[in-house]
């Protein structure tokens, strides 16, 4: 006799759905780290502007000038970590800040395989950009919100059966739900009101 599939046991499409839900809610806050990322980007560049180069100078090795303007970054995105956030970077992306606004981005995170120029990035990542820098502190009323999210993206990958109760799902879906509809800004959001929806659809399938 065939064994039973694994997407007839409910307590597993219901992980398997608070997985999806998890992307959904990456792809619904991605546009909101977005631009604030890339305000920040453009503010450093017209608060820091470029010197002229003493030259010869490379990415790896920066001359005296391009070195101090660089420091002067340096020194602005890491008053930026909330106070008390540790995101266990060492030395990320430094030389691509200047040109690319989410390397400044990954400061925040801890590291991950995941490509952000690209446009995607995971749930974990994105919450910790949100919750470890000041950045966002005036566009989140509900940080708590972000911090549940986080703990339920823990719970799910270390779980040891890979399922989840009918409420366990109801609940964390009303979590994401949450951050999604965050007062400040998310709520009138275009990509985060589209997530919800697609939230909604995920528990009612
Ligand atoms: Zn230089």
């Amino acid at each position: 006799m065939a064994e039973p599939s694994r997407f007839q046991d409910s307590g597993y499409v219901n992980w398997l759905k608070a997985g999806q839900s998890l992307i959904c809610t990456a792809e619904g806050i991605y546009a909101f780290c977005d631009v604030a990322i890339r305000n920040y980007h453009l503010a450093l560049h017209q608060k820091f502007p470029r010197q002229p180069c003493d030259g010869p100078c490379q990415e790896q090795s920066l001359c005296p000038s391009c070195l101090a303007r660089h420091q002067e970054w340096e020194q602005d995105i890491l008053s930026q970590l909330t106070p008390g956030s540790d995101p266990g970077q060492t030395n990320p992306g430094k030389p691509l800040w200047e040109r690319e606004a989410w390397e400044i981005a990954e400061v925040f995170m801890r590291p991950s395989h995941e490509s952000f120029r690209a446009g995607g990035g995971d749930t974990i990542s994105l919450v910790q950009l949100v919750t470890n820098c000041r950045l966002f502190a005036s566009s989140i009323a509900n940080r708590q919100s972000f911090v549940d999210v986080t703990a339920i993206r823990r719970n799910l990958f270390q779980s040891t059966d890979f399922k989840l109760t009918n409420t366990e799902l109801k609940d964390h879906i009303k979590a994401m739900v949450t951050l999604l509809e965050d007062p400040t800004q998310l709520k009138n959001d275009a990509r985060a009101t589209q997530a919800v929806q697609q939230l909604h659809q995920v528990k009612e399938n």
